[in-house]
């Protein structure tokens, strides 16, 4: 498979392999807009983004919302089919993989949600959320085997003593405990790669870095891959491996989580970076991003940055910067470093 990154080809150190991925959602015309322009509208949610993701690796996504992650999130699980690209699983193209095939493929690929609250089943006790995906895929021999993973799983989120949780309903569990147990869920199967689709943003303060490190500590366990969504880079830099910053549907920047947050070097993940809160009161703001994210609709020509970009110039609205390496492992599209 040739690669937009250059030296990568199908590997076997790679669990996901994207190539060229793009997704745009047509629009529905009004009337008046139909009559003026025959032209399909569409939202260009994600425009031709190139990564891989390595085998026992966490992969951050991020960028302000509007930025096309949740989307790029979306099409890894295939839950929307792309416009345009390919994604390789363990080698595999899944954008052209019938629902049938991708059934087996459910096992290996599981996702975490936002919110704890709207992600659990009301209904279902505890046991029979975790359980449900063993069921679903017929994994265990017998009722025992899948009270015996229950159990497992639940005293390595650490939603103990299992036997007292496991008959409840998620109302009877505070938000943190609520997110344990859909983490739970997601790696009861042992799953090969999961999404993880901001996993603490609804969660109190005081408890996302327990609910991180403990899915750090599954992702070793298991020896999983990741992909974060997230809109924080502090989480990034804590959590990930390597991060890339999206931007209107576009790569902007990628490196290693401490190279990225330590030696930013595109104007937006600079901006991004200002923008992280810091406890200091005395702390001077350095805010060097202003104006909206403009609209996926109609994205600024050349460099999609350049409405808000303070080191924007001439070429910058004409020309589309490529995304090229310019230190090892530090990948970056901007005019300034072309
Ligand atoms: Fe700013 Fe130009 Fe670089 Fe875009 S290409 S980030 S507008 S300097």
């Amino acid at each position: 498979m040739p690669s937009l990154l250059g030296e990568v080809e199908v590997s076997e150190d790679y669990i996901i392999e994207v190539e060229n991925l793009k997704k745009h959602f047509p629009l529905k015309k009004g009337f008046f807009e139909s009559i003026v322009s025959k032209q399909e509208i569409t939202v260009k949610a994600v425009d031709g983004v190139s990564f891989n993701v390595k085998k026992g690796e966490i992969l951050g996504l991020a960028g302000e919302s509007g930025s096309g992650k949740t989307t790029i999130g979306r099409l890894l699980l295939r839950l929307v089919k792309p416009t345009e690209g390919s994604i390789y699983f363990n080698g595999k193209d899944i954008t052209k993989m019938k629902d049938s095939e991708l059934k087996p493929l459910r096992r290996e690929i599981q996702i975490i949600f936002q919110d704890p609250y709207e992600s659990l089943d009301p209904r279902m006790t505890i046991k029979e959320i975790i359980a449900e995906p063993l069921r679903v895929q017929k994994i265990c021999k017998n009722e025992e085997e899948v009270e015996e993973r229950v159990k497992a799983i639940m005293n390595d989120v650490e939603v103990t003593p299992p036997e007292e949780f496991m008959h409840r309903f998620p109302h009877e569990l505070s938000g943190g405990q609520r997110q344990r147990i859909a983490v739970a869920r997601a790696f009861v199967l042992g799953p090969k790669f999961v999404v993880a689709d901001e996993p603490v943003s609804m969660l109190d303060v005081s408890i996302r870095a327990e609910i991180l490190n403990l899915m750090i500590d599954l992702v070793k366990k298991r020896g999983s891959s990741v992909v974060l969504i997230t809109h924080d880079l502090a989480v990034s830099k804590h959590v990930c491996d390597r991060v890339v910053v999206m931007y209107l549907g576009k790569m902007m920047e990628m490196a290693g989580s401490s190279e990225l947050i330590d030696s930013p070097l595109h104007p937006y993940t600079q901006a991004l970076i200002a923008a992280v809160p810091v406890p200091d009161p005395n702390y001077k703001r350095n805010d060097v991003i202003g104006g909206e994210i403009p609209s996926p609709i109609n994205p600024p020509p050349g460099c999609r940055f350049n409405t808000r970009c303070p080191y924007a110039h001439e070429r910058c609205t004409i020309e589309e910067p490529a995304f090229v390496e310019v230190e090892k492992g530090h990948y970056v599209a901007c005019h300034l470093y072309t």
